[in-house]
């Protein structure tokens, strides 16, 4: 069984959680230290100030549990490749953990042309939903360059 990698832990450790944004190795903490490490993480790193403050007002409309369940999320992809923040883009578009890029763009589309500001003009719930829906965008475009990075 694997144990806390918290260092002078010894209880089980069943929580996995990104060593950093969008990378493939994982912690594993005991539930009380993955939440230690949740509070301390700042997955708003890496995003400029303006993709920042977008991001924080999607996520104030989304659930006050999540912060409590984020790092069940971090497991969610099946084989880890995809982060939390690829997983909960992928919700937002309502699509698969394994959908390719092509699906991604044409549902991010789709979607968008429906709440687009020029479609809907003054219409602050269109214009949320339009928000998160770029958002969920960014994120999944922002990945998937990364993936071809590395080759
Ligand atoms: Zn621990």
């Amino acid at each position: 069984m694997r144990i806390c990698d918290r260092h002078g832990c010894n209880e089980p450790g069943e929580c996995p959680a990104p060593k950093s944004p969008n990378s493939p190795d994982r912690w594993y903490f005991c539930e009380k230290h993955a939440a230690e490490y949740n509070k301390g993480w700042d997955y708003f790193q890496g995003l400029d100030k303006e993709e920042a403050a977008a991001r924080a007002s999607a996520e104030q409309a989304e659930s006050a549990g999540y912060a409590e369940a984020q790092h069940y999320g971090w497991s969610g992809s099946g084989d880890g490749s995809r982060s939390a923040d690829e997983m909960r883009a992928l919700g937002v578009l309502e699509l698969e953990a394994d959908a390719d890029f092509q699906s991604i763009k044409r549902e991010w589309r789709a979607r968008a042309k429906k709440v687009h500001p020029d479609v809907k003009p003054g219409d602050a719930e269109a214009a949320e939903e339009f928000q998160k829906l770029r958002l969920a965008y960014e994120v999944l475009k922002a990945a998937e360059e990364r993936r071809e990075w590395k080759g």
